[in-house]
């Protein structure tokens, strides 16, 4: 009897040990997911690389082998600039003119001619979403360049753009960005899926809300007057984007107020930081 008893209570301690050996599992558990959690929360800011990453590896600007190393370093997103020719050709540049050619002056076939320093033609739109395709993990950034002609011709392009995305096949990985506010509404008009952010940084939140974009891609200097619009865009799901963020110290101004998207010259760097 005395043996039973002894049995019971053996196991009874056994069944209280398993129980508390549970219970600290289960706190364990909830504090590698917590501590998870707000590791996330605190990394969230993502890359951008501006004109494609090309200074450390000394590429040009805007070439597509920046926006391939954009890849290989696993950006979120690689950041380019497009110009309409003047037989309404989108090619990738970031000056108005390059060697001496005015871009909206010269036909395709004449800029077709030109060479990069690193060898590669300048790259027309599509020939560049074409090597941004088959992948997704790096967005692609695609800013619609305010003609120095006319303001149709700005509304043009975008609408050259919207259907080359289409017709390449990478609207699920483009974003848009214009310092034009006429033709980020225009991209929302001939795309209301696409996300479209603002360049100019004279608008709201708000105002960037009621005009249905997606958020704004002001200059750091904009949000480090306007604080306050990084919270308020938060508030309003508007995302969040600085350029041309290349110092660390403005880097982690930005981290730290939780910024979604820094465009920088310098995405090693920035991602280094953000390990
Ligand atoms: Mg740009």
């Amino acid at each position: 009897m005395v043996e039973a008893g002894e049995n019971q209570n053996q196991s009874h301690s056994h069944c209280q040990k398993q129980i508390l050996k549970s219970i600290s599992l289960k706190r364990i558990l909830i504090l590698v997911l917590s501590l998870c959690l707000s590791t996330m929360s605190i990394s969230q800011t993502n890359v951008i690389a501006h004109r494609g990453a090309w200074k450390n590896k000394s590429l040009p600007e805007n070439s597509i082998a920046s926006l391939k190393h954009a890849i290989e370093l696993g950006c979120y997103g690689s950041e380019f600039d497009v110009h309409l020719s003047a037989d309404s050709i989108p090619f990738v540049l970031h000056d108005h003119s390059i060697q001496g050619i005015h871009i909206e002056k010269a036909s395709s076939k004449e800029l077709a001619k030109i060479k990069l320093s690193n060898g590669e033609s300048l790259p027309t739109l599509e020939a560049y979403l074409n090597a941004g395709k088959n992948q997704t993990k790096t967005r692609l950034v695609l800013e619609i360049k305010s003609s120095s002609v006319s303001k149709a011709r700005s509304l043009n392009l975008a609408r050259a753009c919207v259907l080359l995305v289409e017709k390449t096949g990478v609207a699920s990985i483009t974003e848009y960005i214009a310092f034009d506010f006429d033709v980020c509404l225009k991209v929302k008009e001939l795309n209301p899926k696409a996300s479209v952010s603002y360049l100019n940084g004279d608008k709201t939140p708000a105002e960037l809300e009621v005009a249905g974009l997606n958020g704004f891609d002001y200059h750091y200097s904009i949000l480090k007057k306007n604080e306050d619009w990084l919270t308020e865009a938060q508030k309003r799901n508007l995302t969040t984007n600085a350029w041309t963020v290349n110092d660390g110290e403005t880097m982690r101004w930005m981290i730290d107020r939780k910024i979604d998207y820094i465009t920088t010259n310098e995405p090693e760097k920035l991602l280094e930081l953000l390990k």
